[in-house]
């Protein structure tokens, strides 16, 4: 089983508990217009505009090593793998028979999504993951589904499906100013959290441009959102501390 990964990054602290390894994997059916991880989004490799490429075909085995070498570091941290990418539902058989390797050795696996997906690709994933970072991008379903292209009911679905796997969750919310700063998106963010089962935290990612040199280099559109200032974020976490205590802003 191989799979397209544009790459594997040792010694994460953000995107989970512990050190973790995060795998990058290519292809993503949205279309952010603020995406930090452009290069994740074709389900292809590519090159930049100066020949780098992005994207490479590795097997299980290959990303399973590469990941396996700092189990030590996952074991004194409380740490593991988290896939992310891209969309790493989008290649959920690779990604099975991968967390499936690494579970065999008790590494504990992550995944971050932004929970559009089927089903049945949901399915193939959860008897070998042990946590979900799941996007929240927008409660508005319309403005969702305009802007980036995702089906909220679709969203909505496959967070219960995780949640009820008995996993912890971890809401992952970018912060938009002209896309989810207004109608009463992170009052939604709380209230969410807070009815769900198996939260364990909301993380609020706060827009920054960096993907715009990405872009530029693989001669892909972007939008700019405006910078946000510190009452803006603050704005954003108080909201969801109404309902929900465990908030951080990353
Ligand atoms: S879901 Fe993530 S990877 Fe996909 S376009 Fe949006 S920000 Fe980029």
């Amino acid at each position: 089983m191989t799979g397209i990964v544009f790459e594997i990054q040792r010694f994460c602290i953000r995107d989970g508990s512990g050190i973790r390894t995060c795998v990058f994997m290519k292809g993503c059916p949205l279309r952010c217009p603020w995406c930090h991880n452009p290069e994740g989004i074709s389900p292809i490799p590519q090159k930049d505009k100066f020949g780098r490429l992005y994207g490479t075909e590795m097997s299980a085995e290959e990303v399973y090593a590469a990941a396996a070498k700092d189990k030590h570091y996952y074991d004194f941290s409380g740490g593991g793998v988290t896939f992310t990418g891209g969309e790493p539902l989008a290649q959920a058989d690779f990604l099975a028979a991968t967390a499936k390797l690494l579970k065999r050795d008790g590494i504990s696996v992550a995944v971050e999504t932004s929970g559009f997906a089927s089903v049945s690709d949901v399915e193939k994933v959860l008897p070998y993951i042990d946590g979900v970072l799941f996007d929240i991008k927008n409660s508005d379903g319309r403005k969702l589904k305009a802007t980036v292209g995702a089906d909220k009911d679709v969203i909505m679905r496959n967070l219960k499906i995780f949640a009820s796997a008995g996993m912890p969750v971890t809401l992952r919310c970018p912060v938009i100013l002209g896309f989810n700063d207004g109608d009463g998106h992170f009052d939604a963010v709380g209230k969410l959290a807070r009815e769900t089962e198996n939260v364990i935290a909301v993380e609020l990612l706060p827009y920054h441009s960096l993907g715009a040199d990405k872009c530029d280099r693989l001669g892909m559109e972007r939008r700019e959102f405006p910078e946000l200032s510190e009452s803006d974020i603050k704005r954003a976490a108080t909201a969801v501390r109404a309902y929900f205590d465990n908030v951080k802003v990353m």
